[in-house]
C-alpha cells in the first residue's frame, strides 16, 4: 500500500488531526457506462472477518466485486478504485430512477460483520471521508443511501445498528420529521408514492418497502404500517424529490 490521494481533512477539528488515505488499486472497475457521473454514494457493510480479509476480496478479479473505499474498524481508510471510475460494489437494483447503479454512484465498505456496531474511530472516518467526495461530485444528503436502500429484496447492509441519523446530524445524510399529522390516515398507496419520489423502486412488494424503509429509519419496529410511517415517508417525498428524468428512467 502507499499514500494515496492525500491527507482528509478533520471535520470541526484543529485541522491538525488527518486521516491518511492508503492506496490498494483493485482491477475490478471500469469506465462508467454512458459517460455519466456520479451522483449518489452507496454505503455498505462487508460482512467479512476483518478489514484484510475484505480488503483481498475487493481486489481479487476472481469475485468481480470492489468499492471506491474501504474503511476499517480503527477509522483507516482504504481507495481502492479511482473516484472517476465504476466500482462493482452495487449489483442489480434501482434508485430514484437508476439501475446501473455502479455508474452512478461512489461506493463505500465499511469493515463490519453485520451484527456488531460500527466503532465511533470507523463512523469518525467515514464523517471525514464524506464531505469530500460530496463536493467533487455536487452530490447532496439525500444522495447518501444504503445498499438495503437500493437492492432491498437481497442486501440489508449496512443494516440497523448503523447510525443514520447522526450521519444527517452532520448534513451527510437525510431524516424525516416523525410527527403523525392528524389528518394522514395510513395508506400504504399513498405510502409508496412517498416513498417512490424519494428514490425507492417501484417495483418492491408492500411488505419488502416497508422493510426497507424501516431497515434505515425505524430499526427494530415490526408490525403493520401505522402513521409514523406515514409521516416520515411523506416528509421524506416532500422534502427529497429525485430527478427522475435526470437519470434517464
Ligand atoms: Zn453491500
Amino acid at each position: 500500500m502507499r499514500l494515496g490521494s492525500g491527507p482528509l481533512p478533520d471535520r470541526g477539528g484543529s485541522g491538525l488531526r488527518v486521516t491518511p488515505i492508503l492506496w490498494r488499486p483493485s482491477p475490478n472497475c471500469g469506465a462508467r457506462r454512458g459517460g455519466v457521473l456520479p451522483d449518489m454514494i452507496v454505503l455498505h457493510y462487508t460482512a467479512m472477518a476483518n478489514c484484510e480479509a475484505a480488503a483481498d476480496r475487493l481486489c481479487d478479479p476472481a469475485f468481480e466485486v470492489s468499492a471506491h473505499y474501504l474503511i476499517g474498524a480503527d477509522g483507516a481508510v482504504i481507495q481502492m478504485v479511482d473516484e472517476a471510475l465504476r466500482a462493482w460494489h452495487a449489483g442489480a437494483g434501482q434508485w430514484a430512477g437508476a439501475g446501473d447503479v455502479n455508474s452512478r454512484s461512489i461506493g463505500i465498505e465499511l469493515d463490519n460483520d453485520g451484527r456488531g456496531p460500527f466503532p465511533a474511530a470507523q463512523m469518525r472516518a467515514l464523517h471525514r471521508l464524506l464531505p469530500g467526495i460530496m463536493r467533487r461530485w455536487a452530490i447532496g444528503p439525500d444522495g447518501i443511501i444504503g445498499h438495503s436502500d437500493m437492492a432491498p429484496d437481497r442486501k440489508s447492509d449496512p443494516g440497523p445498528l448503523f447510525d443514520w441519523q447522526g450521519l444527517a446530524r452532520l448534513g451527510l445524510s437525510v431524516w424525516p420529521e416523525a410527527t403523525p399529522a392528524p389528518a394522514l390516515p395510513v395508506d400504504g398507496a399513498v405510502f409508496r408514492a412517498a416513498l417512490e419520489r424519494f428514490g425507492y423502486g417501484p417495483d418492491l412488494d408492500d411488505d419488502l418497502l416497508l422493510r426497507a424503509f424501516r431497515l434505515r429509519f425505524r430499526a427494530g419496529v415490526d408490525g403493520p404500517l401505522d402513521p409514523v410511517d406515514m409521516a416520515m415517508a411523506t416528509d421524506l417525498g416532500r422534502r427529497f424529490v429525485v430527478d427522475r428524468a435526470a437519470a434517464g428512467a
